[in-house]
């Protein structure tokens, strides 16, 4: 997708609330900066750092530069000393007196970013509404919202009715950075750029759909975080149902305004609830001491800051049904977790078999299914799995893997962060999340997470660096269903 720069208003700023946080630091500041780099940035752009750290100017400008040092490659000093001209400082909580500073400070158009812990975004949306910077008067005003929304049905609601007290949903950005992805963007170029799959990308011809999010690493200091969430709220909740509902919905009247979103919706509301059989359809696992790249590692419970007996998962299996016309009988099985074997992202399409009674004596009637691979991570490509011929005297079928990287040597990288606060400042915001979509995802997993309250016990257990739980092969709706190995 090509970027224009934007064509901007002279006064303009991006306030960030949590800037001394590690979101600001590893994406926000070095995707801020890539795109100054780039000419992206209006020349009169300010980024207003907000955090309780006693700093000045100076000492947040020494902290973004170290952020640079270690995040952004090959930069050279003036990229640098321009960049660090747009940044100020203002120190505080997130209180009145803090809003008060930067109301201040801020020009007519501003984003707002919190990069906040979750507990105060609702407090954080009403304080600044209470310094009117919510009010469009002098240009636009945005509000960018972090996740997790809320974590369950119930949270999520409050939490919007308190955001939008006061704002327009127009101007909420909900960011979930998967969907700034050029991978996961591509999911729709593919699907809707290509008229030989809409025949094939339906019940008829599909058997399964795998969704893989999975990684090796572990809680790098974020544990007491990940350990009041676990992995059914930080990654099905939003990553993985987002990967679904690229994966399955009809094609969008447009890009823009509300199509995309109503579409994604409707998957959603046709996914079958899973309150009848939640054992059957969803495992959920925690991972004990392993090895993880040849040297060993602690187990989840041993991770610090986790608390002592912690009963949450860093693993789910899920199995989802869409009750609609084009995917009925088609399981979705989902899949994500942390110090597995390999850090993976695809979203996998099994195939059915097809009924070539010719061939069986050659394959002794097991006559592989094709798969299309779309992957994320380790690699942005394609994968075709077909059957040819094997070379030599007989008819014998062979697999054979077509695969395409869709990222030409030389092509520049884009970090998600890069792209979607680019959306934000242009007002695009179609990679981002309506609230339904949020209120909808919530509803899957709402019967999941109510049935895991009471019955705490079922938590299986994987060694670090392994494929997963044993158990994770409960959830397929059918023999001869596996999970793709990850390494
Ligand atoms: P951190 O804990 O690293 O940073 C939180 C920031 O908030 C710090 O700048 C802290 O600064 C500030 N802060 C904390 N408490 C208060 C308070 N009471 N009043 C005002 N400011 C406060 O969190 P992250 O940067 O990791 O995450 C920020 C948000 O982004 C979270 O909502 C998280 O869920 C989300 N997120 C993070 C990702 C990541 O990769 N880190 C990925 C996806 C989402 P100080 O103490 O100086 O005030």
């Amino acid at each position: 997708m090509g970027r224009r720069r934007t064509a901007g208003p002279r006064d303009l700023a991006i306030v960030i609330f949590g800037a001394s946080g590690d979101l600001a630091r590893r994406k926000l500041f070095p995707a801020l900066f890539r795109l100054d780099c780039q000419g992206q940035l209006p020349p009169a752009l300010e980024i207003i750092g907000v955090a309780r750290r006693r700093w000045d100017d100076a000492a947040f400008r020494a902290h973004v530069g170290a952020a640079l040092e270690e995040f952004v490659s090959g930069h050279d000093r003036e990229e640098r000393a321009r960049f660090e001209a747009r940044l100020r400082f203002v120190a505080g909580g997130m209180d009145e007196e803090a809003v008060k500073a930067v109301a201040a400070r801020v020009p007519g158009q501003a984003v707002f970013y919190l990069a906040l812990p979750p507990g105060l975004f609702g407090e954080a949306a009403r304080l600044l509404a209470g310094a009117g910077l919510h009010r469009e008067e002098g240009g636009f005003r945005r509000l960018v919202v972090e996740k997790p929304f809320g974590r369950d049905l119930a949270s999520a609601r409050h939490l919007d009715a308190q955001v939008r007290r006061d704002w327009q949903e127009a101007q909420i950005y909900r960011i979930d950075h998967f969907l700034g992805k050029e991978a996961v963007q591509n999911l729709l170029v593919f699907r809707f750029a290509n008229a030989f799959l809409e025949p094939v990308w339906n019940r008829d011809h599909v058997d399964h759909v795998q969704v893989t999010v999975a990684e090796t690493l572990g809680m790098e200091g974020r544990a007491r975080y990940y350990d009041s969430l676990g992995a059914l709220r930080d990654m099905v909740q939003n990553h993985l149902l987002q990967l679904v509902t690229l994966t399955a919905m009809e094609p969008p009247a447009r890009l823009d305004g509300d199509d995309l979103h109503d579409e994604k919706v409707k998957v959603l509301k046709s996914v079958r609830p899973v309150d009848e059989d939640v054992d059957g359809a969803v495992v959920r696992a925690q991972y004990g001491p392993g090895e993880v790249d040849g040297r060993g590692v602690p187990g989840y419970r041993d991770e610090e800051g986790v608390r002592p007996g912690s009963r949450t998962e860093t693993y789910v299996a899920l199995r989802l049904l869409v009750d609609n016309w084009r995917w009925l009988g088609v399981p979705f099985y989902l899949r994500t977790g942390k110090r597995l074997a390999a850090s993976r992202s695809e979203v996998a399409i099994r195939f059915k078999v097809p009924p070539q009674k010719f061939l069986e004596p050659a394959t002794l009637g097991r006559l592989e299914p094709n798969w299309l691979v779309l992957s994320m991570k380790p690699d942005e490509c394609l994968s075709l799995v077909v059957q040819a011929k094997q070379v030599g005297l007989k008819l014998t079928p062979r697999t054979v893997v077509l695969q395409a990287a869709y990222r030409a040597q030389g092509d520049p990288e884009v970090d998600a962060y890069e792209s979607l606060l680019l959306d934000v400042l242009e007002g695009n915001r179609t990679y981002f999340l309506r609230y339904d979509e949020v209120d909808w995802a919530w509803r899957v997993l709402d019967p999941v997470l109510e049935y895991w309250d009471r019955r705490p016990d079922g938590l299986a257990s994987y060694p670090a660096g392994s494929e997963g739980p044993a158990e994770a092969g409960r959830i397929f709706l059918h023999r001869g269903h596996v999970w793709l190995p990850l390494k």
